[in-house]
């Protein structure tokens, strides 16, 4: 303000002086009134520059640096815009941090104003509902999603509860199934999560089928006994007649055991932690006790057939052995030996099983029993070791069987990094080979090159 006072007090001065000095009194009338008016003018101009400037604010262009009041006020203005660009840029980086924390969520999210536009959605609900983030802001959400529940859903305006609906990229043979919610909140506005919750149903109609399958695995004998029971104990029978039905019901009650004592395997497995690689089984041993335990069970199965099954192992194996898998010993036995009484079982005694031991070249090895019994149709193969899954129900039940078999043998492989592969023709047999990786396997110490097997 001083400045100002001394600027214009001095064009007077100077106003005065040369009006003085150029016409007298009244030179030094004009002169003054002149300086006044000079004066004026410049400062008008200072003031609309500063005007114009507040009219665009922009923080890079500046007017020239100017002094006194018109200097101050826009030093005042200008340190208070750049105080509120920083508030505005952390704002926006916080608001940059809670969209990327939301792009992050398992879910998908979509926030919509209070007519339902969409303003904003992460990738997965794109994913969800096939929207294109950029294309779709502000277009109505009824108009993208068509699915006739959720149209109902977003008309009732009761949002307690969500809805199911088919996922975008569902195809009946991948069923996409997605719980959709609403949530309002403030003026109108809305918040639609969404959750991919196909794993979920799978696993809850898993569940319901396998209560199911067990129930029904378990009731079977369990009504068979139960008939035998009241037969004992209502009729008169002969001793022949006795002990038959004594053999009969022996047989239903084994069939229960053995249901409970592969569910309590498969339990076991699942519970029991991961086989390590500091153990080491001997390969020629699992193989000696899976021809011991597969010859016992086909001399059992054939006893009173005229024929016998032709089986073929790799033994006896060479001097130093066969070489040996990183593993548990009772796990890799019962999977191993699973197989080989599988093809037993579902070959006739007059076909023949071939067990075979054989080295690849990345250093994994494999197993694998061919046999030359009814083969598999293509279309059961993917399912065989899903649990109670049977292609023959009345020969795995004439033969002891479970269904649980391979679904055991599946877990254990696993456990073990194998893999089981299953070739199979109907009419033409089948193989189950099961693949070692290297680091599951070592050859015998001596060994230079391995033997093919041959014949046991
Ligand atoms: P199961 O106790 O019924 O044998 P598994 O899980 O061991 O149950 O096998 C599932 C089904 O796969 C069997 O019911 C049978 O129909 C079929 N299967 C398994 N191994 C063979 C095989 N070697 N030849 C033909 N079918 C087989």
């Amino acid at each position: 303000m001083a400045w100002r006072i001394l600027v214009f007090s001095l064009s007077q001065v100077l106003g005065l002086l040369l009006g003085w000095w150029y016409g007298g009194a009244w030179g030094a009338a004009v002169g003054g009134a002149l300086a006044g008016w000079c004066w004026f003018a410049a400062d008008l101009g200072r003031g609309l520059r500063v005007l114009r400037w507040f009219r665009h604010g922009d923080l890079d262009a500046l007017p020239q640096p100017m002094h006194g009041l018109w200097g101050q006020a826009l030093d005042r203005v200008r340190r208070l815009l750049r105080a509120q660009q920083l508030q505005i840029q952390e704002r926006e980086s916080q608001l940059d941090d809670i969209f990327a924390a939301l792009q992050a969520s398992p879910n998908g999210l979509v926030l919509l104003d209070s007519e339902g536009h969409i303003e904003w959605c992460n990738q997965i609900a794109c994913a969800h509902f096939g929207f294109d983030a950029e294309r779709d802001r502000m277009q109505l959400l009824g108009n993208l999603v068509r699915d006739p529940d959720f149209t109902a859903y977003l008309a009732s305006k009761d949002y307690a509860h969500g809805v199911v609906l088919q996922g975008r990229s569902s195809t009946p043979s991948r069923p996409v199934r997605l719980s959709v919610h609403i949530y309002p909140h403030g003026q109108g506005r809305k918040l639609m999560l969404s959750r991919d919750i196909t794993a979920l149903e799978q696993a809850e109609a898993m569940r319901r089928d396998f209560v199911a399958n067990v129930s029904h695995e378990i009731r079977t004998p369990l009504t068979v006994l139960t008939g035998f029971v009241e037969t004992l104990q209502t009729l008169k029978l002969s001793p022949e007649e006795n002990e038959r039905y004594l053999a009969l019901m022996a047989q239903q009650a084994m069939r229960m055991q053995n249901v409970v004592q592969g569910l309590l395997t498969l339990s076991r497995l699942e519970d029991s932690p991961w086989p390590g690689k500091g153990e080491w089984v001997s390969v020629q041993r699992l193989l000696e006790q899976c021809a011991d335990e597969g010859r016992a069970l086909s001399q059992l199965l054939t006893r009173n057939q005229p024929q016998h099954h032709t089986m073929v192992f790799p033994l006896p194996a060479p001097a130093e052995g066969l070489g040996e898998i990183a593993g548990i010993q009772s796990e890799l036995l019962s999977a191993l030996s699973n197989l080989v009484a599988n093809a037993v079982r579902y070959t006739p005694a007059s076909g023949s099983i071939t067990v075979r031991w054989r080295w690849l070249d990345d250093g994994g090895a494999v197993f694998s029993v061919q046999d030359t019994g009814p083969g598999i149709d293509p279309k059961h193969v993917p399912r065989l070791t899903e649990r109670f899954y049977r292609v023959d129900h009345s020969r795995s039940r004439e033969t002891g069987g479970t269904g649980l078999g391979l679904s055991i043998v599946k877990h254990v492989l696993q456990r073990h990094d194998a893999v089981l592969e299953i070739d199979s023709k109907p009419g033409r047999g089948s193989t189950f080979s099961v693949h070692f990786p290297a680091s599951r396997v070592r050859k015998p110490h001596n060994a230079l090159a391995m033997p093919t097997p041959g014949a046991g």
